[in-house]
């Protein structure tokens, strides 16, 4: 029986050249960005250009002069990366196929990120800062101030940010609609909140996600997801999304990430100081709560969060598992849920069965070919 559904064709990814390729290129870019980053942080410290960028902000008041350094050393950064970025997320997405979004477009969704880097980026500098400033041991101050700012993004984000890159609106088609609202209703979700959004702007792949806490909880769906997939496929998709909802796993993530970064803030706090005091002539910066020694924090923090990712990655995939065998017991829909999987791994050009490094270091979620055995055989 499992024999004969697995190899029907609709389960089986078309695997192309093209497609393994894209994925190459994507990890390629992954851990180039990652050296990409720390050599440019290198630069401006070792250039002084993190000094002067401090000089230029002189300003009395300390919080504002942390704040109009950071913004100020955002947009340098950002040019900085300008070439990485380009080719990243525009060139290879137009070289695949993957989007059809003009330049001026996805120029202005750059300029609108990196507006929004400034201004929230700004603050959580200016008040780390502040911390290191105030306190002797600082990292257990910017660790206990970091869990209020975490939860306060993630309920202002789909309500504030989100939607100045897209239009987010109740989910129009009323058949759907319908349908999902009585899955919801079987999940034990009441008073849920789906929306679509017209990402079809920025690009033709497709996804689904749960985002906010409280009253900005919901499900979005992209509309190239409603476009492409058929009605038991998006329910099949959307017993995996309730899932996520179901089993708290924005919180779990949250907690995660909170008890995690209490081990991070206290290496941070070490590492930053021992940097300092070995470089900090060299750089022009005065001590730890100088506005010019970020990029060395930053630095650091990309770096322990590179190291990081197997972990935070197989925290992911175990949560993205669960959300899998969460939405088949659900709603049964087997077959549909692997199809849609297919459609998803041929759709976004992605190798359905990445080398296992590659899974383990970087991979959110399991691989494709891990996901459609599992639906198929897993019995449930
Ligand atoms: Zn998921």
């Amino acid at each position: 029986m499992i024999t004969r559904v697995m190899a029907d064709r609709r389960f089986v990814v078309h695997v192309t050249p093209e497609m393994i390729l894209h994925s190459r290129i994507e990890d390629a870019i992954y851990f180039a960005g990652f050296l990409y980053v720390v050599i440019v942080l290198l630069i401006v410290l070792n250039t002084r250009l993190s000094a002067r960028l401090r000089d230029v902000a002189s300003l009395r008041c300390r919080f504002l002069q942390g704040m109009l350094y950071f913004a100020m050393l955002t947009v340098v950064v950002a040019v900085m990366e300008f070439p990485l970025t380009l080719y990243a997320a525009f060139i290879v997405p137009h070289q695949f196929d993957l989007t059809d979004q003009s330049f001026l477009a996805w120029l202005g969704d750059f300029g609108k990120g990196i507006g929004v880097n400034v201004v929230i980026g700004s603050l959580v500098a200016a008040l780390a800062l502040t911390g290191i400033r105030l306190f002797r041991r600082w990292w257990i101050a910017l660790w206990i101030g970091s869990i209020p700012l975490i939860i306060l993004g993630v309920v202002l984000t789909p309500w504030i940010i989100d939607p100045l890159f897209n239009k987010f609106e109740p989910l129009k088609d009323p058949v759907l609609r319908r349908d999902l609202l009585a899955e919801a209703a079987r999940a034990g979700i009441h008073g849920s909140r789906v929306y679509q959004v017209d990402k079809s702007k920025q690009t033709k792949e497709m996804n689904a996600y749960v985002t906010g806490i409280g009253p900005s909880k919901r499900i979005v769906l992209w509309d190239t997801l409603l476009a492409k997939l058929d009605h038991d496929e998006i329910l099949a998709v959307m017993g995996h999304e309730m899932g996520h909802y179901v089993l708290g796993h924005l919180w779990k993530g949250i907690a995660f990430g909170v008890v995690v970064s209490l081990v991070c803030f206290a290496i941070a706090q070490r590492l930053y100081e021992w940097g300092l005091a070995r470089w900090g002539a060299r750089w022009q910066v005065a001590g730890p709560a100088d506005p010019a020694a970020l990029p060395w924090l930053m630095l650091i923090a990309v770096v322990i969060a590179f190291v990081l990712s197997p972990v935070t990655n197989g925290f992911s995939r175990g949560l993205e598992h669960q959300a899998d065998a969460y939405g088949l017991k659900l709603t049964h829909l087997n077959e549909p849920m692997a199809s849609a999987f297919v459609k998803f791994a041929e759709d976004s050009k992605s190798d359905p069965n990445p080398p296992r490094f590659i899974e383990w270091w970087r991979y959110s979620h399991p691989s494709t070919q891990r996901r459609i055995d599992f639906v198929l055989g897993s019995g449930l």
